[in-house]
């Protein structure tokens, strides 16, 4: 079961538009469907305490937390804007195009991981 919404996907910009880290761009790294939640690159970073251990330098480092996916969104690689993302054609030539300049919203990924 799913109740994502979302139509992001992986390798997408994105725009924070809730939250401390709003209005700070990132790219999507991984999309959490069953958590409704996404990690972006460099985007809700907490910092964690390691302890110094044998081989192990202790100290702190920050690492991205996912954040909501209705905290974020899509910002268009063709007109730089935020977006919501639309769906044009059908089948095998279904794509996601930009609902402000309608261009298509190609992935990267998408062609890599099927
Ligand atoms: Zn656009």
């Amino acid at each position: 079961m799913t109740n994502l919404k979302t139509k992001i996907k992986v390798g997408d910009q994105i725009e924070v538009i809730k939250g401390k880290d709003l209005g700070k761009k990132g790219q999507v790294e991984k999309i959490l469907r069953e958590k409704s939640r996404i990690l972006v690159k460099n985007i809700n970073l907490v910092k964690k305490h390691i302890k110094a251990r044998k081989g192990v330098q202790g100290g702190i480092i920050s690492v991205e937390r996912p954040l909501s996916i209705a905290n974020v969104q899509l910002l268009c690689p063709n007109c730089q804007k935020r977006t919501r993302i639309g769906i044009e054609g059908e089948g095998k030539n279904k794509q996601r195009i930009c609902k402000k300049c309608k261009a298509p919203l190609a992935s990267k990924t998408e062609v890599k991981n099927k």
